[in-house]
């Protein structure tokens, strides 16, 4: 166990807002974790983070503590003809997992490449990439509470959603992912719904998941923003799921606006061509940015602090509402 006390969380957060951290402490194990938050020096308010790449802190000081997961297996718990099943550590790295699973050829999780974070906060935010969601593959979530109850949570007890799970309620809040259940199918199935990721396969042999992981990391190193040379966490905003009706008259004015259908009445839209379309695209807010390849991602052009980042967010949300009458809501947790 590491415990520090005033901790810089630069390394911690992929904004790269220089916040620091009053008392940090990464745990090895779940039962270092239940002797930590049942212990009588454990006191609220806590924040429980994994990579800090979908995290904005609001202040350069956070009051309470900082929990980390060092907790870093990975095992297999059941495997036939069909199928493997995986118990992972929250504190894996998301992508290190996708790999392991890419490199037995295992089905599935390939188009989850890249996403940066680790293998905990991808279930509590139902990850998701080129038609993939980790809800597609999560089995159950294994859990402890700040009373220091362990619980699995069934795949419909997690109640996924769009970027949602029942761990983002705040009747969760005590609650931290321990380990993540996952099924990959050992029989070769792809989801290639995108055609950028079909056109870039045809460069290749065959089509396996390593050919897949390849093209998926290509297409996003040349779309997003790393976080190491320019500060975000990717998609800054959830694409809005409006009303048909809604759509539609919107649609009247803007035939060429892209759209994916959700079920019979509702209708998601993409919210970087809802921003673009709104003069946002590349524009600068201070020291915080629209960025200029992607819409949807908002940067840090060096030294913004989240109140920053918060100015020009709201800046974009009031135009696109009074552009398209829209509310479109930030995917990025924001923390005081
Ligand atoms: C360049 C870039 C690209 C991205 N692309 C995508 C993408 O394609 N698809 C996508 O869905 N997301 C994407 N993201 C967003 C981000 O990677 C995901 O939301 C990721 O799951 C966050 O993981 P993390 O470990 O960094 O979590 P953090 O940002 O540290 O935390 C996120 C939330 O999870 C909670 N949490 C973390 N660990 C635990 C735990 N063990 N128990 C309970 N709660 C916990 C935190 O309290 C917080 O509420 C991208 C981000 C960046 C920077």
């Amino acid at each position: 166990m590491i415990e520090k006390k005033d901790f810089p969380l630069l390394r911690y957060n992929t904004f790269g807002i220089d916040v620091t951290a009053a008392r940090f402490i990464e745990y090895d194990s779940v039962d270092e974790l239940r002797e930590l938050i049942t212990g009588a020096r454990f006191s609220e308010p806590f924040l429980h983070i994994g990579g800090g790449s979908n995290l904005l802190f609001l202040n350069n000081y956070y009051e309470g503590t900082v929990l980390h997961s060092n907790i870093k297996t990975i095992e297999v718990t059941d495997e036939d003809s069909c199928a493997v099943r995986l118990k992972v550590g929250s504190g894996v790295a998301w992508d290190d997992f996708v790999a392991h699973c890419v490199k037995r050829n295992l089905y599935g999780v390939e188009n989850l490449s890249l996403i940066p974070g680790e293998v905990g906060a991808g279930a509590v935010q139902n990850i998701g990439a080129y038609g993939v969601e980790a809800k597609d593959l999560i089995t159950e979530v294994h859990t402890i509470d700040t009373e220091g109850r362990e619980r699995i949570y069934s795949h419909a007890d997690c109640r996924f959603a769009y970027r949602y799970s029942i761990f983002k309620e705040p009747s969760s809040k005590g609650v931290i992912v321990t380990y993540v259940c996952f099924r990959l199918s050992k029989q070769e199935s792809y989801t290639l719904g995108y055609g950028t990721v079909r056109k870039e396969l045809e460069d290749y042999p065959a089509v396996t998941p390593g050919a897949v992981r390849e093209v998926i990391i290509r297409i996003r190193n040349s779309k997003l923003p790393d976080p190491a040379v320019l500060g975000n966490a990717g998609s800054f905003f959830m694409n809005p799921v409006v009303p048909k009706t809604t759509f539609e008259a919107i649609r009247r004015d803007h035939p060429s606006m892209p759209f994916y259908p959700m079920g019979e009445d509702s209708i998601k839209i993409p919210a970087g061509w809802l921003i673009e379309q709104s003069g946002w695209k590349g524009k600068s807010f201070g020291p915080a940015a629209v960025h200029d390849k992607q819409a949807l991602v908002v940067v840090n052009k060096g030294g913004a602090t989240g109140r920053d980042i918060i100015a020009l967010s709201d800046a974009v949300r009031r135009s696109v509402k009074e552009k398209f009458g829209i509310d479109i809501h930030p995917e990025v947790k924001t923390i005081c």
